[in-house]
């Protein structure tokens, strides 16, 4: 599988493509009717700056889904904590001794089955250490996000403890927003966003924990989530992927003199200095060269046996 279109799924119908994810409902949906459930369907369609990158990375779509459930496995006491309520729903059932799987073969491995949430349009992010976009923001003004940090940190540090820094999540097409918590409370009231801040922390604090117990540094991240039916709210979309986070190797962090010893990435951020170096960021964006497809996928592919390794 490419980066190519949504597929034909017999009794589901396509409803919307993001970047990466493809998501359908049930076929007797009637038109704008809200399903009980999903079909999320990630494909092997990378983004970076927004853009949708030629060609796809291979694999990528299973990759993430699988990292993406044994996340929400975690979450749900697998990890010894308090079950955080997901998405999730059965993807098969009983029919007398066999056991059917509800996810369409075509694109079993990269699909989940999902409640359908009232999705929240904040992208929670949560960042544990300075880099990128925080790193630009703080070499400028001393902030990130507005919140003002001590002097004298360097790209790719600690900071004092976990931040969260909302963004407001933009229409299709248009750019995600950082915005201030207040800004948020503007936007989805101060009990909601308040929720949102303190499950969103105390995620990363988990997850955080299990990473360094794999040898990695969960250096940032971003959640999403909805609101069930029974007013829950509950953690959808993708869940600390390598899309959604960036994961370093915990050892040349400590070790590594250069920025780039220090954060060797198990994420797209290889795709991101490539495009960096070859793109002015106008126009459409320059097709990866091989090297740099399979780069990634390796890449994306070992941070699954860091972490599942037991
Ligand atoms: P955009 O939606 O702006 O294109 P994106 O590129 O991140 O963002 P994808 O991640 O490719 O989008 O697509 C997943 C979409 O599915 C997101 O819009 C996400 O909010 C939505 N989504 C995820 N889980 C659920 C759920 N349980 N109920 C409803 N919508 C969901
Ligand atoms: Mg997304």
């Amino acid at each position: 599988m490419t980066s190519a279109s949504p597929l034909e799924l017999a009794g589901w119908r396509h409803v919307y493509s993001g970047k990466v994810r493809d998501l359908y409902v049930p076929a007797e949906t009637a038109p704008d009717a809200t399903p009980a459930h999903l079909l999320v369907v990630a494909s092997d369609r990378v983004s970076a700056f927004d853009h949708v990158l030629e060609p796809g990375i291979p694999d990528k779509g299973e990759l993430l889904t699988t990292l993406s459930l044994w996340w929400f496995d975690q979450l749900a006491g697998g990890d010894g904590g308090p079950s955080i309520p997901n998405h999730l729903v059965s993807d098969h059932r009983l029919e007398g001794e066999e056991t059917v799987s509800l996810i369409p073969d075509a694109v079993q491995g990269r699909a989940m089955l999902v409640r359908s949430l009232d999705m929240q349009p904040i992208e929670c992010v949560v960042r544990g250490y300075l880099t990128g976009s925080g790193w630009a923001e703080y070499r400028a003004s001393g902030t990130v996000c507005g919140i003002p940090l001590p002097e004298g940190l360097n790209d790719g540090d600690r900071l004092p403890e976990p931040l969260y820094t909302p963004a407001w999540k933009a229409p299709m097409g248009e750019h995600d927003e950082n915005i201030t918590f207040e800004r948020s409370v503007e936007l989805v009231g101060a009990e909601t966003a308040t929720a949102l801040r303190d499950l969103s922390l105390e995620v990363y604090h988990r997850a955080s924990a299990t990473a360094e117990a794999h040898g990695l540094i969960l250096a940032d991240t971003k959640f999403e989530f909805g609101f069930d039916a029974d007013g829950v709210l509950t953690l959808a979309d993708e869940v600390l992927t390598s899309d959604s986070s960036r994961y370093w190797d915990a050892e040349a962090w400590r070790t590594g003199t250069t920025p780039a010893e220090r954060m060797a990435s198990f994420d797209k951020q290889i795709v991101r200095d490539w495009l960096s170096a070859n793109w002015d960021k106008q126009g459409e964006p320059p097709v990866l060269p091989a090297e740099i497809v399979e780069r990634t996928r390796e890449r994306y592919a070992t941070l699954l046996r860091l972490l599942t390794a037991s």
